[in-house]
């Protein structure tokens, strides 16, 4: 996804207002993309804890541990807090998901079915790199779920194996396995999300969240 306005130099001067009408614009962009909300955030609303990243490992996420971007090998929750506090704005988004239809189909497929964070971390992923094109060389995004899920689909890490990571520049330790509070976050954005029930259709609607750090 190339800047739609032209060259800048990375990490150049950026004033406030060109800051904010950056930050709009991306907003404006997720949507295009099909993320059912996005809002620019301060950068101060996200909080890291603990208790979150705990909850990768207790009880047991199927990832844990798999990749290394899965607790108990993801960034320490310390190095986060500190790179985190030094940004001021991010975007955040959020993406409808229909979680039925990311249920496995009997019997016609040994690969995991697409991941319902699938979307959302897309959205991440076009959103940082149309920021770092725009100059702002620290942006820096996260998404949902594990990178072995969603990625490799369930395929055994070739990064754990001591290999090269299948997909370089794209993989990364979703909001979660930093530790960050995404429920708190999400409801100081005005929405909501429920826990997912055995029956799907249980829950008024499901999402998947992502956040773009920009500046
Ligand atoms: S190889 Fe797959 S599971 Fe391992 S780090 Fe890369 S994306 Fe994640």
């Amino acid at each position: 996804m190339a800047s739609e306005r032209g060259p800048r130099a990375l990490g150049g001067p950026m004033n406030e207002e060109l800051l904010q009408a950056d930050l709009e614009r991306y907003r404006q962009k997720a949507l295009e993309l099909g993320a059912s909300g996005a809002a620019v955030i301060p950068a101060a609303w996200v909080e890291v804890d603990e208790r979150v990243r705990l909850k990768c490992i207790v009880p047991r996420c199927d990832h844990a541990g798999l990749t290394p971007n899965c607790p108990p090998n993801a960034p320490d929750l310390d190095l986060v807090r500190r790179a985190l506090a030094r940004y001021r704005w991010a975007v955040l988004i959020k993406c409808d998901v229909d979680i039925a239809s990311h249920a496995p189909a009997a019997g016609t497929s040994t690969e995991e079915p697409l991941s319902f964070h699938r979307q959302g971390n897309q959205l991440v992923e076009d959103l940082e790199r149309l920021a770092f094109r725009d100059g702002y060389h620290l942006t820096m995004g996260f998404g949902g779920g594990s990178c072995m899920a969603d990625l490799c689909r369930g395929q055994p890490c070739q990064a754990m194996a001591g290999g090269a990571c299948r997909f370089p520049y794209r993989s990364r330790p979703s909001m979660e396995a930093i530790g960050v509070d995404v429920m708190s976050l999400i409801h100081r954005a005005g929405w909501s999300a429920y826990a997912m029930q055995d029956d799907p259709n249980a829950a008024p609607f499901a999402i998947t969240v992502g956040i773009v750090f920009v500046s």
